[in-house]
């Protein structure tokens, strides 16, 4: 009477069974490759593709079919060059799409022979702005913690929603806060409400694009309260060049503003 392996139940011969290898060892084979074509779960630790030793970058490759198209996708990890993970989508033998994810963070997409990269960090926002008997203010906004990283600063777009009047401008002044400002386009003054609708986009770790710029210095802490918010109790330095700090999370106005004392 034969017993098996716990997991993978694997069989094997007790030391009172009758010697049978031949049967024993075709149960051993049958099983494991039921295990094998069934498809099997390593139920601990890490399954590892490839050797460093070999150049060549190691794969994993999928096919499947989607009614007579045969679609194979590969997931291959890079070597030399920006390093990273590829996952490339083949049809029927024709490469269609790449997804590509470098070692620095950066991801592009690759469909018809051009990479296309997507931001490696945005963030888009509604921010309360009131102009009191004023033609032109502005407002500092906090962008989510850490989301921008040196040495570039974001781009900013802002428009002033429902106010044809008006204009919105917005700028980068670091990488943990931007400013929006809103105009009256013939520079009278008026008292009015409105949200400003604003996106800040780097594209790249390292640019903007294009933009290189060295830190600026901060001189105001200004922390949100805002219950879950994920901005909330997270002292974010600012340029502070406008009356008015919003949260860029939770876009309320954030009354917690300090100066930054030297140490
Ligand atoms: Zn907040």
């Amino acid at each position: 009477m034969s017993e098996a392996t716990d997991y993978y139940a694997i069989p094997y011969p007790l030391a009172s069974d009758d010697a049978e290898g031949d049967a024993q060892m075709q149960g051993i084979a049958e099983r494991v490759e039921a295990i094998l074509r069934a498809g099997f779960t390593v139920p601990d630790g890490s399954v590892t593709i490839g050797n460093p030793a070999v150049a060549a970058g190691p794969s994993a490759v999928v096919q499947g079919l989607l009614g007579t198209d045969l679609f194979t996708s590969t997931l291959a990890l890079t070597s030399g060059g920006s390093g990273g993970l590829v996952l490339t989508v083949v049809k029927n033998g024709t490469e269609v799409n790449r997804l590509h994810v470098a070692q620095d963070g950066s991801v592009q997409v690759r469909a018809g022979n051009v990479y296309r990269p997507v931001p490696f960090a945005i963030a888009t926002g509604s921010a309360p702005v009131t102009l009191t008997a004023q033609a032109s203010t502005s407002a500092v906004i906090n962008l989510p913690a850490g989301r921008f990283v040196s040495p570039a600063q974001p781009l900013v777009y802002a428009t002033v929603y429902a106010g044809s009047n008006y204009y919105a401008y917005g700028l980068a002044t670091s990488i943990t806060s931007i400013t929006v400002g809103v105009t009256h386009r013939d520079n009278t003054a008026g008292t009015a409400n409105f949200y400003v609708h604003w996106m800040a986009v780097q594209m790249l770790p390292t640019v903007a694009p294009g933009l290189l710029a060295v830190e600026p210095e901060y001189t105001h802490h200004t922390t949100c309260h805002t219950e879950g918010c994920d901005n909330a109790r997270i002292p974010i330095p600012v340029v502070l060049d406008a009356p008015t700090v919003i949260c860029g999370v939770c876009s309320q106005v954030v009354d917690d503003i300090v100066p930054i004392t030297e140490t």
